[in-house]
């Protein structure tokens, strides 16, 4: 039986993040990773950005010192033993460890019709598919108005492809931009050539004639008609993966509650990134949060707490995205129904984004503004009050 003295279940961006914690805290002892894919780690972001500019596949590979780490690719871990300290895979293979990381990530929701007909975007092997479709075929459907329909939609409108997005919010972004500037974003995507439904659900999904028709239902009268394409690609959020820790009887409350050394329920087993559900004092609040930043930062943190240091995690992580040539960073609760001011020096263009509630900052979005984050995280801790005056100017456009 494999037995090591640290052991990871999953292989994502949080993974390998813990993997350099522990390098750096730990020199003598051994690791192992589980993942279920086949790939060896790989940065995410890339797959519905940068690969589809130019930037060489090489690039996304993340860096492990095989000499330190055994990769176990390809295998789900399906059983957590606590009394034990065991893992055993699909495949029936058992292992121990001393201390363990549950870094599961998430799988993306899915619709209850369409089956492998739907492009469900989130792995590597989802980005070959869709090169491949890309390669063939021409008019693809992008269901999903948030981070990936919005990305992948530009990615496959910028390599010449015809796209139709349908999604049920009233514009793209509509869960963090304000209602104008979502509604630009609309009228910048049909200006990219993008075809945006909004306000729509899909409602079912036949094929024919090798073509993919889609049924869709407006959202205000309930209408219904068909969008036929040759493709289907889709990003309607992830669930966090949560099965191995509640079966084991781990607290699981929206995710796998960590506290802030980042250790689960259980002291030996600590959880991060998408699937960790953790305290952040600037905010006050319980969160969990499904972005690069986090994954790494946290990760990262967890294999130093692993390792004995003593960790804890307040980092408020940061997010950001591109829409052709548009993109912004933001920081905190960005939420569409949270009071707001907006300080634009170019509408639409240049500008930031405060919300607020009960007048204190609870997050910043910095539409094409740069190197703000940390000055927005300060201002997310300022007590306030704010209101518009007070924060027209606040940081710089
Ligand atoms: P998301 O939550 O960003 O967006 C989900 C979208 O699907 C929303 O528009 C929602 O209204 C729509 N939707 C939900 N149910 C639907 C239904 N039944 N029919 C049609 N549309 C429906 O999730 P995502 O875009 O799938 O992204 C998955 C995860 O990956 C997220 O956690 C996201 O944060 C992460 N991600 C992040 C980035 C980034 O940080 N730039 C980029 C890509 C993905």
């Amino acid at each position: 039986m494999p037995d090591y003295t640290y052991l990871i279940v999953g292989g994502g961006m949080t993974a390998a993040a813990a993997l350099e914690g522990i390098g750096e805290s730990d020199a003598a002892e051994t690791i192992g990773l589980i993942a279920a894919e086949t790939q060896r780690p790989y940065n995410r972001p890339p797959l519905s950005k940068g690969l589809w500019k130019g930037k060489p596949l090489e690039s996304i590979w993340r860096k492990i010192d095989d000499r330190r780490v055994t990769l176990h690719l390809g295998r789900a871990a399906r059983q957590l033993d606590i009394a034990k300290q065991r893992v055993t895979d699909d495949q029936g293979t058992t292992y121990g460890y001393q201390k363990l990381l549950l870094a599961t990530g998430g799988s993306p929701r899915r619709l209850m019709f369409g089956g492998e007909e739907i492009l469900y975007y989130r792995t590597f092997g989802d980005y070959q598919r869709l090169r491949e479709w890309a390669d063939a075929d021409q008019h693809f459907a992008v269901i999903g108005g948030g981070f990936i329909g919005s990305e992948v939609a530009a990615a496959l409108a910028a390599s010449g492809k015809r796209v139709t997005m349908v999604f049920p919010e009233a514009g793209i972004g509509g869960r963090i931009f304000p209602r104008d500037l979502s509604d630009f974003v609309n009228d910048y995507y049909r200006q990219k050539q993008v075809e945006v439904i909004s306000e729509t659900m899909i409602s079912g999904l036949e094929v024919r004639s090798g073509k993919r028709v889609l049924k869709l239902r407006d959202a205000h009268d309930q209408g219904e008609r068909e969008l036929t394409v040759d493709r289907v690609v889709a990003g309607i959020g992830i669930r966090p993966n949560v099965e191995l820790a509640q079966q084991a009887g781990l607290e699981v409350k929206n995710g796998i509650v960590v506290d802030r050394s980042l250790r689960t329920s259980q002291a030996d087993i600590y959880a991060a990134g998408d699937v960790a559900n953790f305290y952040n004092p600037l905010l006050d609040q319980q969160m969990r949060v499904e972005h690069e930043d986090n994954a790494n930062t946290m990760g990262r943190m967890a294999g130093q707490a692993m390792a004995g240091q003593h960790v804890n995690y307040d980092h408020l992580p940061f997010f950001y995205s591109d829409l052709f040539d548009l993109g912004y960073e933001a920081v905190g609760e960005t939420d569409s129904r949270l009071d707001i001011v907006a300080d634009w020096q170019d509408q639409f263009k240049k500008g930031v984004i405060y919300y607020l509630r009960e007048r204190r900052v609870r997050g910043v979005l910095l539409w094409n503004v740069w190197e703000q984050v940390d000055a927005a995280r300060k201002l997310i801790a300022e007590p306030g009050p704010f209101d518009a005056n007070a924060l027209k100017g606040r940081l710089p456009v």
